[in-house]
């Protein structure tokens, strides 16, 4: 039986790589993600089948378990698909801890093992339950954050950095006496105090990253919590756990400096909880702008029907007002009345990578005329009208003009660029980032209020 099982572990590690190697391009994600189901399933039936005992326990779990992820699963809105995420690998840190004092409560078990390893299983279970503590708590905030419940400004306090090297030294040094001490009153209070550490860093290191960098922060809490599986995966001596956690933990790693990369900030900076920055977000942007003018519907309609290029740029409000489909019609009469349509898409738009892509494609517009940012930066200045649709810090040129906004660095889609520059949004409220954009203010800017999806489809309207 172990040979078998060990087998089918060899088999659900592969299966995983396939699925991650899926993954990487749209045309593969389908077969990529069925990969990866059939391979949780080998896994999970042949850890079910590794089980002595207490089985009942374990499919009463599971029922409710695959209950409660199901209804999720058919509630959940594609923009709160980040929230969810984080939520979830707030469970994969939540298990790391459970697992590790789990493993420190049964340890008389292992004394008959050599000395040397069980030292090494006790450092198993403190780095695991550390790794653990951090991704459950700091999940939570960014679960926080992105659903709005947390404030999406960097928590600035004194010395941060101070605190957060502090709180690593300290746990070493409760990680030594732990290792000492072995078992007993000693060993449990130091397990603990570190675990309270750990989730009060956690906490801090989440809550400094300021709204922008939020989206390299779920990759990095994707990361850390593939670390604490395969911190469980040590400490229950399964190597499927560990081999799954690795592949995650790395594949997070690296999504999180691609990420970085694209958005120009840096790695460490980022994973040190805005490391190199302080955290203030009083910038010249958030200062009075001056006077913005507003178009309605009929003009809107007037100004792209005398255009001969338009470019649209949807952002987060398109997806949440549905918008997508009045996106798409309009697009459909504007190029049957011979006008040159084409969409530009920030890498971060909307609430996850990717986010507009899909929604576009649901919405039957053609591929060839979506182009990523890269593709289209260079053309606004040939362009006549840019539609902005529920889009603010992705168009912001507070990043490229003023050193000290939150976002200074950032690239962005030039819109302004362009000979008129139409704004869809409901107010003159900040985007995500929390940053008032000058592009609003700026001489060949119209602010079109109202939902994205009304706006739309009265503009066709009047077309
Ligand atoms: P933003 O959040 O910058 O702006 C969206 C704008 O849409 C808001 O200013 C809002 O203005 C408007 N809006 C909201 N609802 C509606 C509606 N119903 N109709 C019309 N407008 C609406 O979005 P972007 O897509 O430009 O930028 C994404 C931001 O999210 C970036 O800061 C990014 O870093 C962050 N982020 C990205 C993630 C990712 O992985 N892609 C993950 C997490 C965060 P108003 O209220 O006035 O209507």
């Amino acid at each position: 039986m172990y040979g078998i099982i060990q087998a089918a572990y060899v088999i659900a590690a592969l299966l995983f790589i396939f699925s991650l190697r899926g993954l990487s391009n749209q045309e593969s994600a389908k077969s990529g993600n069925i990969y990866g189901m059939i391979g949780m399933a080998i896994a999970l039936i042949a850890a079910i089948a590794s089980i002595k005992g207490g089985l009942h326990w374990i499919i009463i779990a599971m029922i409710i378990g695959a209950a409660i992820g199901l209804y999720l699963a058919k509630k959940v809105e594609m923009t709160q698909m980040p929230e969810l995420v984080a939520l979830l690998h707030s469970f994969v840190g939540m298990a790391a801890v459970l697992v590790g004092f789990n493993s420190f409560l049964d340890q008389n078990s292992l004394h008959y093992i050599h000395q040397n390893e069980f030292t090494v299983h006790l450092v198993e279970i403190f780095v695991g339950i550390f790794i653990g503590a951090v991704t459950f708590s700091g999940s939570i905030v960014a679960f926080g954050k992105l659903n709005g419940r947390i404030s999406s400004k960097p928590l600035s306090i004194p010395y941060k950095h101070y605190w957060n090297l502090g709180a690593i030294v300290v746990s070493v040094i409760l990680m030594f006496i732990f290792v000492k001490v072995q078992s007993g009153v000693g060993a449990t209070i130091s397990l603990l105090v570190m675990t309270i550490i750990a989730l009060v860093f956690g906490f801090h290191l989440v809550a400094s990253i300021g709204g922008a960098d939020m989206p390299v922060v779920i990759s990095m809490l994707n990361s850390y919590s593939g670390w604490a599986a395969a911190a469980a995966g040590f400490m229950l001596g399964n190597d499927l756990l560990i081999v799954t956690g690795a592949l995650v933990g790395s594949s997070g790693a690296i999504l999180s400096y691609i990420m970085c990369k694209a958005m120009n900030r840096s790695f460490i900076s980022v994973i040190a909880g805005g490391f190199g920055s302080d955290g203030s977000t009083s910038s010249s942007s958030d200062e009075e702008q001056g006077e913005y003018r507003e178009m309605q519907p009929a003009d809107v309609a007037q100004t792209l029907k005398e255009a001969r290029s338009v470019i649209i740029v949807p952002g987060y409000g398109m997806a949440v007002a549905q918008a997508q489909g009045a996106v798409s019609n309009i697009t459909e009469k504007l190029r049957a009345m011979d006008i040159e349509v084409r969409f530009g898409i920030h890498p971060v738009a909307g609430r996850l990578p990717g986010h507009m892509n899909v929604l576009l494609a649901e919405a039957k517009v053609p591929y060839d005329i979506v182009l990523e940012m890269d593709e289209i930066n260079d053309d606004f200045p040939d362009t006549d009208v840019v539609w902005v649709i529920g889009a603010n810090d992705t168009v912001n040129p507070a990043a490229e003009e003023d050193p000290n906004s939150p976002i200074a660095g950032m690239p962005v889609l030039e819109v302004w660029k362009a000979k008129t520059v139409i704004i869809s949004k409901r107010s003159m409220n900040t985007g995500y980032a929390g940053v008032q954009n000058p592009l609003f203010f700026k001489e060949n800017s119209y602010m079109l209020f109202g939902d994205a999806k009304d706006s739309v489809e009265k503009v066709l309207q009047n077309l």
